[in-house]
């Protein structure tokens, strides 16, 4: 099995992975659902919370990929729609759905990465020296699978 090639526009030093967005979206939702007798704000400030913690697992994320741009679009376009199904079609509360809103939202600052510029970071767990956790591409999209899957668990059973 061949390595992903990686792209060279962005430089190693400028790398850290990031958690997948519909990874963010599907654990704040989780979260949300723990969380329903809570107010909005309490929900919004403990989704940014998990934001923080997951960027602290290491994963693995497709930003060096040549193809970037399509994962990106795909990562985005899974999450809306999952945000989207969860109101429209579930009809989960609204403190559910903010939650997986507010827990993805930070990595729209991380946007430029897919096309290779970097500006500077606002969001704690996106700034240099937060230890941001990243490792390769089998154990770093293995773990994000498993919280997937417990949040779409969670999700379900709550
Ligand atoms: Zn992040």
């Amino acid at each position: 099995m061949s390595r992903p090639r990686l792209a060279p526009l962005l430089p190693v030093s400028w790398y850290t992975a990031r958690m997948w967005v519909i990874v963010h979206a599907l654990s704040g939702m989780a979260l949300g659902s723990l969380l329903a007798t809570r107010s909005l704000w309490e929900i919004a400030f403990w989704a940014l919370a998990l934001h923080v913690v997951l960027d602290l697992i290491p994963h693995w994320d497709y930003t060096r990929l040549p193809r970037r741009v399509r994962w990106g679009t795909v990562d985005a376009g899974l999450s809306i729609v999952s945000l989207v199904l969860a109101r429209a079609v579930f009809c989960l509360d609204w403190g559910i759905v903010v939650a997986g809103i507010v827990s993805a939202l930070p990595d729209l600052e991380l946007l430029d990465t897919l096309f290779g510029l970097r500006r500077r970071r606002l969001f704690p767990s996106h700034r240099p020296w937060f230890p941001h956790g990243s490792c390769g591409p089998l154990p770093g999209v293995m773990v994000q699978a498993t919280i997937v899957i417990a949040s779409l668990l969670l999700l379900v059973l709550v």
